[in-house]
């Protein structure tokens, strides 16, 4: 439901009423944000480890905001799925991306697109991601839909139908933020996926404990056993490189490979560097 949490309440602190009135300032600021095209996309690239090769790029929005600048998602992201918000700023999301990534010189690179569980709607998802597909021309193998484990506690056969109907369309499925949930290993087996991202939580303490570096071995070890691809995310650093491509990882993204940015930045990055 929309009003869960805080709402449900029957007692308010000072602090929570400030937090209450911060969080309908930002749920007006997004609906005029949307009037206004406020919101931008960045992409942060991904690379296959095995050939250092470029496969495409995760979408990720921005708010340019005009008197604060830009807002990070993480900000109003949560106030957008409390609110509803989330379903027009999602499709805004998901139509920008497509028209984005069609329109790139290297038609063979793939678009990750976020969809939270508040803005997962069976019935109404793969409708959306067909006409985004259609409208944008965007070959539906170059695009993926990432979702997190809270959609799949619902575990409802809806949700797996709609993730079966984007499949059979040719779009593939990450679920992201591996590990983070509950029942990380009970549902792989049920869901359809094409891909596991671990998350960047892990990644970052890799080499510096060896409980981490065990439960990402073994993440990339069944992902490889059931026939997934693996991407870690939040890679920093040469180090973490060099332990992923030992335990096998197929694909990483994080700073070490680029910051999210626009699609032309990172294209004349990467001629500046081929020029050096
Ligand atoms: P996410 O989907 O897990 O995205 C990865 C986040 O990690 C991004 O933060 C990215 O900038 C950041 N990141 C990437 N590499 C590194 C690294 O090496 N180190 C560190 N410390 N961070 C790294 P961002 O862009 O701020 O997005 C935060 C979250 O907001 C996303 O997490 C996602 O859950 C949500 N989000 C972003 N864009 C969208 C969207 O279009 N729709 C929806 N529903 N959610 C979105
Ligand atoms: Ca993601
Ligand atoms: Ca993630
Ligand atoms: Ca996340």
């Amino acid at each position: 439901s929309k009003h869960s949490g805080r709402s449900t309440f029957s007692w308010y602190t000072a602090e929570m009423d400030a937090d209450a009135q911060h969080r309908k300032e930002i749920e007006e600021g997004l609906a005029k944000a949307l009037r206004l095209d406020q919101f931008d996309v960045l992409f942060q690239p991904q690379y296959a480890l095995k050939d250092n090769r470029l496969t495409g790029y995760e979408a990720l929005i921005r708010w340019e905001h005009p008197v604060k600048g830009r807002i990070p998602p993480d900000l109003f992201i949560p106030v957008a799925e409390d609110c509803g918000l989330i379903e027009d700023i999602g499709d805004w999301v998901l139509n920008r991306a497509c028209q984005e990534a069609a329109n790139w010189e290297d038609n063979t690179l793939k678009v990750a697109v976020n969809v939270s569980a508040a803005q997962f709607k069976p019935g109404i998802t793969e409708r959306k991601v067909a006409n985004a597909l259609r409208a944008s021309g965007l070959k539906p193998e170059r695009l993926e839909i990432e979702i997190t484990e809270s959609l799949l506690i619902a575990n409802t056969d809806a949700v797996v139908e709609t993730l079966k109907a984007i499949r059979n369309m040719g779009v593939a499925i990450a679920m992201d933020d591996f590990g983070t949930g509950y029942s990380s290993l009970s549902y792989l087996s049920r869901f359809p996926f094409d891909k596991i991202k671990i998350d960047k939580a892990f990644i970052q303490n890799l080499g510096d404990d060896t409980s981490t570096d065990a439960i990402v071995t073994s993440i990339i070890g069944l992902g490889r056993s059931l026939d997934v691809l693996i991407t870690a995310e939040g890679v920093e650093t040469e180090n973490q490189v060099t332990l992923l491509r030992a335990a096998g990882c197929h694909l990483v993204q994080g700073y070490y490979f680029g910051k999210p940015d626009s699609v032309r930045n990172h294209q004349e990055s990467r001629l500046r560097k081929q020029a050096e």
